[in-house]
């Protein structure tokens, strides 16, 4: 995965020094910037003002839902992967649509998602046979999860819902052998095929939906472009976006839907840690940190990719360190970085664009602690929003008498 380190994943910190801002702080804890939060609302707006296109809150990016006050006026509600997150959804986010996508619902769960949810979307012709008569005598609207076999992600196969025998959404073979009536049931299709994009892979994604399903777009009511939208980077082309929005609004006189999460909390928090400990093997430069990639940001791993780190990397600098977390981990890496000269103990560090994929991913593994979360509002006062002990840890793997 790519890192968009740009003007803005810091702007907020300008020349403050992480002690001025964060040093009262207890570390390692996730910081939510109130600010960027209104920045990345704010663009998601004018982009919906201008075209009628409704943004959803995808919420396994970010479901801190004390925030969703924040980001409630600039969004048509939220986006839920399946139950718990569509309840979070229809409870915290200002009584606004609940979208339900899952990759398969289960019997003993439907009444209740269906409760909660606006729209349901299903991922395969079986599961819109088996639930949509019901979502619909609900009086809830039916989609299905369309696969339109464009790939335009080079190099990220786990990211990738087009590549050769996905899992997720129905090819144009399984949608023709479905039926009239099955597609009858049908009130809107959506796709999910992107991640960390810009519009004009949008733009190529929509030719091949409309190449492959064309003639089935007309008797829609909507039709859901999914995620993966960076429309807040500073890079994104909004005009492209805009012009493929309205073309799809006009051509089959639907509404346009637009879940991304990354988009709307892009930049908007913060990882604050402190140094452990520093020594070094062979050449090699290391510093221990209170943080852990492996618990607190396990995109960093996974994806991987190096976070942005403040004040680090600066032209001139040249002392390479490798940073890490505490776990027994071997590859609990964060990555090489470029300081002034040596770190020392206690030295406090932050890492940006920590608000997505962080808080909803992290865990306890190696006993370590949950890092608490803060909010920073517009003038820098900084809030606590929960922390986390020993309980969260022991809790969750045991009864406790
Ligand atoms: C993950 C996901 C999103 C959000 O993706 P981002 O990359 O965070 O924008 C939206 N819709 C669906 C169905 C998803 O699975």
């Amino acid at each position: 995965m790519t890192i968009f380190d740009n003007r803005l994943t810091f702007c907020r910190l300008k020349d403050r020094t992480p002690e001025e801002v964060f040093g009262k702080l207890r570390t390692p804890c996730y910081v939510i910037d109130e600010a960027m939060l209104k920045y990345d609302g704010e663009i998601i707006k004018k982009i919906s003002d201008r075209t009628g296109a409704k943004f959803l809150l995808a919420q396994k990016c970010f479901s801190n839902f004390n925030l969703y006050p924040v980001l409630e006026p600039y969004l048509a509600g939220t986006e839920a992967s399946g139950l718990y997150e569509a309840r979070l959804g229809k409870e915290e986010m200002g009584n606004k649509e609940v979208h339900t996508f899952c990759g398969a619902f289960r019997e003993d769960e439907f009444d209740e998602v269906l409760e909660y949810s606006d729209h349901i979307v299903f991922n395969s012709v079986g599961q819109l046979k088996k639930f949509g008569p019901k979502t619909k005598a609900a009086g809830k609207s039916v989609g299905l999860r369309l696969n339109p076999e464009c790939s335009t992600q080079i190099g990220h196969a786990i990211y990738d819902p087009c590549s050769p025998g996905s899992r997720l959404g129905v090819t144009i073979d399984r949608f023709e052998e479905m039926g009239e009536e099955t597609i009858a049931l049908l009130d809107g299709i959506h796709f999910h095929t992107l991640c960390q994009q810009n519009s004009d892979d949008l733009a190529k994604t929509v030719a091949a939906l409309e190449d492959k399903f064309g003639k089935y777009l007309h008797n829609l009511k909507w039709i859901n472009f999914g995620g993966g939208h960076h429309v807040t980077r500073e890079d994104y082309d909004i005009e492209l976006l805009i012009k493929t929005i309205e073309h799809v609004r006009d051509t089959y006189d639907v509404q346009v839907y637009l879940e991304p999460g990354e988009g709307v909390v892009l930049n908007a928090g913060y990882m604050v840690s402190r140094v452990l400990d520093v020594f070094d093997n062979h050449d090699t430069h290391i510093a221990m940190l209170d943080c852990s990639a492996a618990c607190h940001m396990p995109d960093v791993i996974e994806c991987p990719y190096l976070p942005p780190l403040y004040q680090a990397d600066l032209p001139g600098y040249s002392y390479r360190i490798r940073l890490g977390g505490p776990t027994c981990l071997a590859g609990d890496n964060i990555g090489y970085y470029n300081f002034e000269k040596p770190l020392k103990e206690n030295d406090l560090l932050v890492f940006g664009d920590m608000a997505l994929y962080t808080t909803v991913k992290n865990n306890t593994f190696n006993g370590m602690p949950l890092p608490s979360i803060y909010v920073m509002h517009d003038d820098y006062s900084i809030e606590l929003i929960t922390e986390f002990g020993y309980n969260d840890f022991k809790y969750r793997l045991g009864k406790i008498n």
